[in-house]
């Protein structure tokens, strides 16, 4: 503050305003001859008002501590209020949870609507969670769709279910993003001080390795750590460590899941699917593996494996008589974001002297959407090649139909999900009808997927689908058992023509397994 020397009796008025300001003083002196001392007789000073830098110097340190998306505090400042809350939990004697939140889907949503929507959506979701919480709780956002919560002072465990419990609901409604609706969930982790954990990074780890259980188990949920836990973490890094080994010690293996034709009762085509001789653990399904294999950047080299042991089996299924027996093959979308898949399927084909009419790849609905032109493209170049394409899982991603329109498809499979349901061959059930009049319509070839039951097979091919893909007809095979079912129906052709297979106990089922 400064006063004014009110030294020549005329009254002044000042306004006092606080502002911050940088001073620097220089004290005047008059030299003193006499006593060869100087005299002070006032100060020289300049006041700058650094009000302006100030600020930004706040908003810089702000920023440092918060998410600039979601204006929560970010890692770095709830590590420091997970620290504060740990050493008063400690002093009193009190218990606090931590729970890592991640959004299932998120990932999805993003691709499909775009980064724009998906920014959105998580400042959607951050003031939805804050909703939920009482003051002096902290939610932070980790990065990406990861959120994280300290709950000081709990009470006990049954506080922090409720919050989890409630934090569901409210995700629970869906998301307006512009005139489009979202719908996702999330899986939650909960850590509880001191059991859990008496450090800051005990407790993030925790709650952490938490979440993943409630993921694995089928995410939109929540869960308390548990030690045993731990083993289950464990495991899950030694799979993605012994997953790079398998390629190169040659683990892989492509099993092949007949395709029936059930109005003739033969097999017209075979998926590859891929499994996995774990040295330990057995024979593993491509469900049990390649999602660590997406997340883990594997699926490229895990991708051009495969095209080489597809190519490798065709031909000897080939000189077994199979010629006419077309390959489906699973394109994961990361393959088909990279840009030389085209190159990749049309060399192979060329190098094992393959006719591309032979193969058929199957894609998911959510295959282009991070880059539809150039996915569409890459698929009208393999359709001119000669490959079909059937949409896979059909009925259950984003916008099945607009797809349709947007690049040639030949064959569309219908999902396990809607054939599971048929359980009585007079019932209705609408959407298995609803796609087959879609495949009628636009005269595209239609599968059945998981069909398990006599029923289903049956209540199908009443409705007119008539290729059917399931345990009912046969599991996935290796190649020499595949080869064996191929040389045995050859066989048969050869005895008198049988009345309806369908009907009948497929005969190789009990005989052949995987
Ligand atoms: P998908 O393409 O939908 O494959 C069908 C899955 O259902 C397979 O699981 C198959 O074993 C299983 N299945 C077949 N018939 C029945 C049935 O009657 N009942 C039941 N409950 N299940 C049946 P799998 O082999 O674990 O594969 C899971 C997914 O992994 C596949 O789903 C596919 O998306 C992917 N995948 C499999 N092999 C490959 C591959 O070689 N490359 C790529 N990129 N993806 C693959
Ligand atoms: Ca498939
Ligand atoms: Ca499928």
């Amino acid at each position: 503050r400064l006063k004014c020397n009110n030294g020549g009796g005329i009254e002044r008025t000042f306004s006092n305003t606080l502002m911050t300001i940088s001073l620097n003083a220089i004290g005047m002196h008059i030299p003193d001859h006499e006593v060869k001392r100087h005299e002070f007789f006032g100060t020289y000073g300049v006041a700058r008002d650094i009000t302006d830098r100030k600020r930004a110097e706040e908003v810089i340190s702000y920023q440092a501590y918060h998410d600039i998306l979601t204006d929560l505090p970010n890692r770095m400042l709830f590590k420091d209020r997970l620290g504060l809350a740990v050493i008063q939990a400690k002093r009193k004697l009190t218990e606090l949870a931590v729970m890592f939140v991640d959004l299932d889907r998120f990932k999805l949503v993003n691709d499909t609507l775009g980064h724009v929507k998906g920014d959105e959506l998580l400042q959607q979701v951050a003031l939805r969670l804050k909703d939920c919480l009482r003051r002096g709780d902290t939610l932070a956002r980790q990065g990406g769709d990861e959120f994280t919560i300290v709950l000081p002072e709990l009470r006990d465990r049954q506080d922090a279910k409720a919050i989890a419990d409630k934090f569901l609901e409210s995700l629970h409604q869906p998301f307006d993003l512009d005139g489009h609706e979202v719908h996702i969930s999330a899986s939650i982790g909960i850590a509880i001080y001191p059991g859990d954990g008496e450090t800051i990074d005990e407790l993030l780890r925790h709650a952490d390795i938490a979440m993943y259980q409630v993921k694995a188990l089928g995410k939109n949920g929540h869960s308390f750590y548990h030690n045993s836990m731990l083993d289950v973490s464990h495991q899950k890094i030694a799979l993605e460590q012994s997953l790079r080994k398998a390629l190169e010690q040659n683990e892989l293996e492509m099993y092949y899941q007949p395709q029936v034709d059930v109005a003739t009762g033969r097999i017209i085509g075979a998926e590859g699917l891929m499994r996995w001789n774990h040295p330990q653990r057995g024979l593993l399904s491509a469900g049990e593996f390649l999602p660590f294999a997406e997340d883990n950047g594997l699926m490229l080299p895990i991708s051009d494996w495969m095209l080489g042991a597809l190519c490798r089996d065709l031909l000897l299924w080939n000189a077994a008589g199979g010629e006419n027996i077309r390959l489906s093959l699973n394109l994961s979308p990361q393959y088909l974001d990279r840009g030389d898949f085209f190159e990749k399927m049309r060399g192979a084909l060329t190098r094992y002297g393959i006719s591309p009419a032979q193969i058929e790849v199957e894609i998911t609905e959510n295959i282009c959407i991070r880059n539809p032109q150039y996915a569409i493209d890459q698929l009208n170049k393999l359709c001119q090649l000669g490959v079909s394409v059937a949409i896979d899982d059909f009925g259950t991603g984003y916008s099945s139909l607009s797809y349709l329109h947007r690049f040639p498809i030949h064959t569309i499979k219908i999902d396990q999900s809607f054939v599971k349901e048929i359980h009585d061959e007079q019932g209705h059930y609408p959407v298995i009808l609803a796609i087959i009049s879609i495949a009628r319509g636009l005269g595209l070839h239609l599968v059945a997927e998981g069909v398990e039951t006599d029923v289903q097979a049956r209540y199908l091919q009443a409705n007119g689908c008539t290729t059917m893909q399931g345990y009912f007809y046969h599991r996935p095979i290796s190649l020499p058992n595949f080869i064996n079912v191929l040389q045995l129906e050859r066989g048969d052709q050869l005895e008198p023509p049988r009345p309806h297979a369908l009907h009948a106990v497929p005969h190789h089922m009990t005989a052949i397994q995987a």
